[in-house]
C-alpha cells in the first residue's frame, strides 16, 4: 500500500515538475556533468533480483529524488553530517537540516519557529505545519532520546484517521539512526503502521550510574574519583558560592573538579584522571566513534534511498550494530506495543488504589521503563472544566477529587501531544 502510495505521489510531482520546467524553459540539470548519476541509475533504471516486486525500472525515480523529494535531517553532529554527505551523493538535493547545539527539545521548537509570520501561534502547530507541508521523509541522527521521542510524537500527531482507519497518505516515514561509542542502530518507522520509538522504549535503558558505595568508599576507576567530586564534594564545598550548580561548559568548574579528582585519585593510587575525562564524565559524554557513525549513517541513507525510490523493500525494521569486540550485526522486527502511550490511539490504564496520591502517579510516569517521562504535568476534567492538578495537592489522596475511570491528560517534553491515561482504581 505504502509503496503504491509513494509511487503515486512521485508520479504526480514529476508531472507537476515537468510542466513547471516547460514554463521556465529550465532543464534543471545544468549543474550535473555527464553520467553524474550513473551509479544511482544502475539501481533504478534496470531490474535486479533484489528489487521490490512491484517496481518498474524507469527514469522517474531518479527524477523524483533529484528534483522533488524533500528530506528533513534532524541533527548535524557526527551522525548527521555523515548522513548529509551520503544523502547528497545519493542524489537527494532538497535536504533541510535542523541542528541542535545543545540537547534541548525547546531548541527543536525554536528551529522550526524562526519565522516572523508564526509569532503567536502554538509551537507544536507551527512545527506540524512545517513538517507536514514540506517533507516526504524524516531522518534522525540524534543523540537525545527525548528529542527522538518528540519527533516520533510529532509524526504520530500528523496521522489522519477516518472512522478509525489510518489514511496512508498522512504517513511520513521516519528513519532513525543512533550511535553510542561502538554500538549503533538504524530503524525504519512508518508512524501508525510499525513500531514507533515509544513502542520500544524499554530498549533505551535509563542512564547507568556507578554504585554510591563505590564512589564514596571504594573507588577503582578514574571515573569513580570524578563522580565522587561531582556528586559528593561539590554540594558540600560549593566552591563557586551557594546555589551555583556545576556547569559542564564552564572551564573554571571543570578545572576545580579536575584538581579535586586528581587529589582523590592520588589517595587511592588511581591513575588516568585527565581534564578531558573530567569533562566527559561531568557532561556524560560518550566518545563518538567515527566508524560506528559511518556504518549507521550508511544504513540510514540506504533506507532513505529505498523508500524514496520505492525500488527496494525497506529494512523491517530494526538493525543492531556492534563493533565493541569484532563485528556483530543483526536485524529484527520490532513489534508495535498494543497499549503504546504514543501510537496506540487508546488511553492507557493507570492502576492505583483510591488512597494513592498524585505523587505516586508522577513517580510512575517518570520511573516506568515504558514511559520515562521527564517532567509530566497532569490535567483532568472536573465538573466540565479543565483542571490542572497542582503540585500542592500531590500528597493528598485521590478520594478528594479524582474518580475511578477519570481521564488524565499528561503533557511532557517527550511529546508535542498530550498523552491520555485512564485512572483505574484497584481495591
Ligand atoms: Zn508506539
Amino acid at each position: 500500500l505504502l509503496f503504491s502510495l509513494f509511487r503515486e505521489k512521485k508520479r504526480r510531482r514529476v508531472v507537476e515538475l515537468t510542466e513547471k520546467m516547460l514554463v521556465d524553459g529550465d532543464t534543471g540539470s545544468t549543474s550535473d556533468w555527464d553520467d553524474r548519476w550513473n551509479h544511482i541509475k544502475k539501481f533504478l533504471e534496470r531490474s535486479g533480483p533484489f528489487m521490490h516486486p512491484d517496481f518498474e525500472p524507469s527514469t522517474e525515480s531518479l527524477q523524483f529524488m533529484l528534483e522533488t523529494c524533500k528530506i528533513l535531517v534532524i541533527g548535524a553532529g557526527g551522525l548527521g553530517c555523515e548522513l548529509l554527505k551520503n544523502l547528497a551523493l545519493s542524489g537527494f538535493r532538497n535536504i533541510h537540516v535542523v541542528d541542535m547545539d545543545t540537547i534541548d527539545v525547546s531548541n527543536l521548537n525554536r528551529q522550526f519557529l524562526f519565522r516572523a509570520k508564526d509569532v503567536g501561534r502554538p509551537k507544536a502547530d507551527v512545527a506540524a505545519d512545517f513538517i507536514n507541508s514540506q517533507f516526504h521523509i524524516i531522518v534522525c541522527g540524534l543523540d537525545s532520546i527525548v528529542a527522538r521521542r518528540w519527533m516520533n510524537g510529532m509524526l504520530l500527531s500528523l496521522l489522519v484517521y477516518e472512522d478509525g482507519v489510518l489514511d496512508p497518505s498522512s504517513i511520513i516515514p521516519l528513519i532513525d539512526g543512533g550511535t553510542e561509542g561502538f554500538k549503533g542502530n538504524a530503524r525504519v518507522i512508518f508512524p501508525g503502521m510499525t513500531a514507533c520509538i515509544d513502542c520500544t522504549l524499554e530498549l533505551y535503558p535509563p542512564q547507568i550510574n556507578f554504585p554510591m558505595c563505590t564512589i564514596a568508599s571504594m573507588p577503582r576507576l578514574p571515573e569513580h574519583c570524578i563522580e565522587y567530586v561531582r556528586i559528593l564534594l561539590w554540594p558540600k564545598e560549593m566552591p563557586f558560592g551557594d546555589d551555583v550548580s556545576l556547569d559542564g561548559d564552564d572551564p573554571e568548574h571543570i578545572q576545580w573538579v579536575y584538581q579535586k579528582s586528581l587529589e582523590r585519585a592520588a589517595e587511592f593510587s588511581i591513575t588516568g584522571v585527565t581534564y578531558r575525562l573530567t569533562q566527559g564524565v561531568v557532561k556524560r559524554i560518550i566518545p563518538a566513534v567515527a566508524s560506528t557513525n559511518a556504518a549507521i549513517a550508511a544504513a540510514c541513507a540506504t533506507e532513505v534511498f529505498k523508500i524514496a525510490s520505492s525500488a527496494y523493500l525497506p529494512l523491517n525494521n530494526y538493525m543492531v550494530f556492534n563493533d565493541v569486540d569484532g563485528l556483530y550485526t543483526y536485524t529484527f522486527e520490532a513489534e508495535r506495543k498494543e497499549n503504546c502511550s504514543a501510537c496506540s490511539q487508546v488511553p492507557s490504564d493507570l492502576h492505583f488504589s483510591p488512597s494513592s496520591k498524585l505523587q505516586e502517579v508522577l513517580d510512575y510516569l517518570t520511573e516506568s521503563t515504558s514511559l520515562q517521562m521527564k517532567s509530566p504535568a497532569i490535567t483532568t476534567t472536573m465538573d466540565g472544566k479543565n483542571k490542572t492538578l497542582y503540585l500542592q495537592v500531590i500528597n493528598l489522596p485521590f478520594k478528594l477529587g479524582l474518580a475511578d475511570g477519570q481521564e488524565l491528560a499528561v503533557a511532557d517534553v517527550t511529546t508535542p501531544q498530550t498523552v491520555l491515561f485512564k485512572l483505574c482504581f484497584t481495591s
